[in-house]
């Protein structure tokens, strides 16, 4: 079977690898579709992030869905043929942190395509990927291409659970990436009376309308815009921090009144906080990293309809084309959630 491959920056390649079959609990999947992330395209584009560097071929991915093919002894539930939304997040279920309910924090967490451990932990872009039963999230109902929003999507979810209550309240989105314009969307499920984002980009926050947004501001040709908003110590009561760009989260935080949620998504590295401000209007600045239990809801809220992420799907690629698709997913101008297509049907 095939697998994407990347070896160091720019060098990304289609290799082959062998398939084992399913052990004991798990699941042999024919892949049908991997969305491409942010990290993905750190590690094509940059050969990492930050202190984080590829120092050995590593397959990438971690959105993704696909068709069961056979089953390991003692699985239940699942059945070959069935469409599966496949989770990326392999807590160790013994730490302290898992054993707290805390499993997006697990120590030994071995998260699909990532090269913060050494070796590194092979992603999930292949043809056939055998995974745990437990990482499996039935989809019957959604296409292959919307269950794989099921993992950004259960980013944004996780965010929201972090946020409180959102019932009625006004929502500031920094940032209309797929994490800015899928959290517009869970906000807006939870209850959000008003939601604005911003970005550099038009194209980005047409995306941003299409999901619901009720006002996109782009703060590179209007920067300021959101002055209206920073009257009075501030407007709005939960800001979602998903750019990673300092002069957002500074803009952002102006824009919160006293007693407002910040929810730091965006990683940016060394980004500076404005301290004075976040005292003084008594500023809860909050992080949000990945997700866990999450992953499920996010299938059931896209098959219930409440979300619908198919219009932020821009492009579906096959896997000969993975390079193209990579340079696609790279250019926002060009596209919001780019895919590569594994196999059509089950
Ligand atoms: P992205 O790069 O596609 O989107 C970021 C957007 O921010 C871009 O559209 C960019 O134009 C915009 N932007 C840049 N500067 C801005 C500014 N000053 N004001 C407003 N917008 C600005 O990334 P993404 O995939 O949407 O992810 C967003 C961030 O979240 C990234 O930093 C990513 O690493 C991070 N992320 C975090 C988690 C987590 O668990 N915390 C998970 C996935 C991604
Ligand atoms: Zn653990």
């Amino acid at each position: 079977m095939r697998a994407i491959v990347i070896h160091e920056a720019r060098d990304l390649r289609i290799e082959e690898r062998d398939v084992t079959p399913p052990g004991p609990g798990k699941v042999q999947i024919r892949l049908a579709t991997g969305g491409i992330c942010g990290s993905d395209l750190h590690y094509y584009n940059h050969g990492g992030f930050g202190p984080v560097r590829l120092k050995q071929p590593m397959i990438l991915g971690h959105e993704v869905s696909g068709f069961v093919e056979e089953v390991g002894d003692g699985v239940t539930g699942l059945a070959p043929g069935d469409l599966v939304a496949v989770s990326p997040s392999r807590p160790c279920g013994v730490c302290r942190y898992c054993l707290e309910g805390r499993a997006n924090h697990c120590e030994a967490m071995r998260f699909y395509g990532s090269a913060m451990p050494f070796p590194h932990i092979q992603g999930a872009f292949r043809e056939v990927l055998v995974a745990d039963a437990a990482q499996c999230v039935k989809a019957d109902g959604l296409t292959p291409g919307e269950a794989a929003m099921a993992e950004p999507l259960s980013v944004c979810l996780h965010a929201t659970r972090r946020a409180g209550e959102l019932l009625g309240k006004r929502v500031l989105i920094t940032g209309a990436g797929p994490i800015g314009t899928l959290s517009i969307l869970a906000a807006r499920a939870a209850g959000a009376a008003e939601i604005v984002t911003t970005d550099l980009s038009d194209p980005a926050l047409a995306y941003a309308a299409k999901a619901g947004a009720d006002r996109t501001i782009n703060i590179g040709s209007e920067p300021d815009a959101l002055a209206e908003y920073q009257a009075g110590k501030g407007t709005f009561d939960v800001l979602y921090e998903c750019s990673g760009a300092a002069p957002a989260l500074a803009g952002g935080l102006a824009a919160l009144r006293p007693r407002g949620i910040c929810i730091q998504l965006g990683l940016g590295g060394d980004m500076t906080i404005p301290m004075q401000m976040l005292t003084a209007k008594e500023i809860d600045l909050r992080g949000s990293f990945r997700f866990h239990e999450e992953f499920a809801v996010a299938v059931a809220l896209m098959q219930r309809g409440t979300i619908d992420t198919a219009p932020l799907i821009s492009h579906s690629m096959p896997l000969d084309n993975a390079v193209e698709a990579f340079e696609i997913a790279s250019d926002r101008s060009r596209s919001m959630k780019a895919q590569i297509v594994f196999s059509e049907a089950a």
